[in-house]
C-alpha cells in the first residue's frame, strides 16, 4: 500500500462544533444570488429530480468518484472487474497517481468554512455579491439546518450578504425570524407544479415549500422563485402558469428562469448513478421566450439564468 485509506469523519457535529459535509466552495460565481459570490455546496439531498445537475451532492456522506478520462489503468484488478463507480482498481483516492479517483465531500467546521467564504469579502462589497449556501438540499435535517444557519450568521455578522438555494420543501426546525435574520435572499425552487406528480417524480411536496415560503415572507424575507425549465417535466404552459401564479400569491416578485442544460451529465457515471435525461436537447430560444412571457404575464420580474 502506498498509503492508508483516510477514514471519512462521520456526523454533523463533534463536541458541539457544528459541521457541514461540503463538496466544493466555488469562488467568483456570478450565478447563485447576484454579484460576485462564493458558493458552498453541501452534500446530501432527500429528493431525486431526474435532471439534477449535482449528482455528487445527493448522498449525505463523503463518497468516492472515478474519472474515466484520467485513469491510466496503473493498478487494475487482475480479473478485470470494476467497482460500483466503474473504477478498475481498489486503490483509495489519496493514492491514485492520476487523480482519477477523488473523495467527494469533506466534513468542515462551520467556523473554518465561514473563514474561507469570507476571504472574498471585499469583492462582495464591490459587486453587491456575497455568500450562497447551496446543495444538495442544504436545509435537509435538523442538525444540518442549524449548522447552515450558524454559517450564515457568521458570514452576516462579518458583513457579507447571504443567500440560500433550497427547495424549502423540508420541515423547518429554525424559526422563520432567525432564518430571515441570517439570510438576505432565499432562492427557492418551483419545479413540477402538480403536487401528485411532483411527489411521484422528485419527492418534493410543493405544499410544504409553500407553507415555508409563506412563513419566510411573513417574517420579512426576500424570496426569488427559481424555475428550472425541464423538457417533459416543467416546460408545459400549465406548469409554468401554475408556478408563476403560486409565486405571486405567496408574495414573490422575481422569478429566475433556468433553462435545461446537460452540464451534470458527465458526473453521473463517476458516482455510479444512471442519468435519465441523457440525449435530451437544450431548450430552443423560442421556448425560453414563450416561458418568459408566461411568467411575466403573471406579474413577476423575470431573469433568465444561463447556467
Ligand atoms: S489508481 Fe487511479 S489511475 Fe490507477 S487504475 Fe486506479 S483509478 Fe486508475
Ligand atoms: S432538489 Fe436539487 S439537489 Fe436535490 S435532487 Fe433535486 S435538483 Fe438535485
Amino acid at each position: 500500500m502506498c498509503c492508508s485509506a483516510g477514514a471519512a469523519a462521520a456526523g454533523g457535529a463533534t463536541g458541539g462544533v457544528p459541521r457541514l459535509c461540503v463538496t466544493n466552495v466555488q469562488r467568483f460565481s456570478l450565478h447563485d444570488g447576484g454579484g460576485i459570490r462564493s458558493v458552498a455546496f453541501t452534500k446530501g439531498c432527500p429528493f431525486r429530480c431526474p435532471w439534477c445537475c449535482n449528482p455528487e451532492n445527493l448522498s449525505f456522506e463523503p463518497e468516492e468518484c472515478w474519472h474515466e478520462k484520467l485513469c491510466c489503468g496503473c493498478s487494475a484488478r487482475p480479473d478485470g472487474s470494476r467497482d460500483a463507480n466503474g473504477a478498475p482498481c481498489d486503490t483509495p483516492p489519496e493514492c491514485c497517481p492520476a487523480a482519477a479517483k477523488e473523495l467527494l465531500g469533506q466534513w468542515r467546521a462551520v467556523d473554518e468554512l465561514a473563514a474561507e467564504l469570507l476571504r472574498d469579502l471585499p469583492f462582495y462589497e464591490e459587486s453587491g455579491g456575497g455568500v450562497t449556501v447551496s446543495g444538495g438540499e442544504c436545509l435537509a435535517g435538523v442538525t444540518r439546518q442549524r449548522a447552515v444557519i450558524a454559517l450564515l450568521e457568521r458570514c452576516h455578522a462579518a458583513g457579507a450578504a447571504t443567500a440560500l438555494e433550497t427547495t424549502l420543501a423540508v420541515p423547518m426546525a429554525v424559526p422563520p425570524d432567525r432564518l430571515v435574520g441570517a439570510c438576505d435572499a432565499f432562492l427557492v425552487d418551483f419545479k413540477i407544479a402538480d403536487r401528485a406528480r411532483s411527489l411521484a417524480v422528485t419527492g418534493i411536496d410543493p405544499l410544504v415549500r409553500d407553507a415555508n415560503v409563506a412563513r419566510v415572507v411573513a417574517a420579512g424575507g426576500r424570496v426569488v422563485a427559481r424555475m428550472p425549465v425541464i423538457p417533459g417535466f416543467t416546460d408545459g404552459d400549465a406548469c409554468i402558469r401554475a408556478n408563476a401564479r403560486r409565486a405571486r400569491e405567496l408574495g414573490i416578485r422575481r422569478a429566475d428562469i433556468l433553462p435545461f442544460h446537460q452540464l451534470g451529465e458527465g458526473k453521473y457515471s463517476s458516482v455510479g448513478l444512471d442519468y435519465e435525461m441523457s440525449g435530451v436537447p437544450p431548450l430552443a430560444e423560442a421556448d425560453v421566450g414563450r416561458i418568459v412571457s408566461l411568467v411575466e404575464s403573471a406579474g413577476l420580474e423575470v431573469v433568465v439564468r444561463g447556467e
